[in-house]
């Protein structure tokens, strides 16, 4: 089952529309990157495409190219941060601790991670 909302009602969209604050790191026409609220790493950054996905699978059916610029994206914020040592995570459904149906990379990095 694909678990979706409604743009109307999500949250990723919000934060890029700029209804909702977020600490923004980058933008351009088509990725939007802000810090997440509760960091799991020294450096962790959320990177969402504008067009509402809702998942990475979905997102890399329709466009692959959108999905490379986000791991392109990663390495960047990575190289800057970390010298490009990052874990890249797709939460994919509730169950594996998706909890935004708006397809979102976290980008980890900042510090050595041993586990
Ligand atoms: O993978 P998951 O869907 O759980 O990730 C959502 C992430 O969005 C969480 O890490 C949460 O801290 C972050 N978040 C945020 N700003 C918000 C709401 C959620 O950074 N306003």
């Amino acid at each position: 089952m694909v678990e979706s909302h409604a743009e109307d009602d999500c949250l990723f969209c919000g934060i890029i529309a700029g209804r909702v604050p977020s600490e923004k790191v980058y933008e351009d026409e088509s990725l939007y990157a802000f810090k997440d609220v509760n960091p799991k790493a020294a450096v962790h950054v959320l990177i969402v495409p504008k067009r509402h996905y809702a998942n990475v699978a979905e997102l890399a059916a329709a466009d692959p190219e959108l999905l490379a610029s986000m791991v392109i994206k990663a390495q960047d914020i990575a190289d800057q941060a970390f010298h490009g040592a990052y874990r890249l995570i797709f939460n994919t459904g509730k169950d594996a601790g998706q909890s935004v149906f708006h397809v979102h990379a976290h980008v980890l990095t900042g510090e050595v991670m041993d586990e």
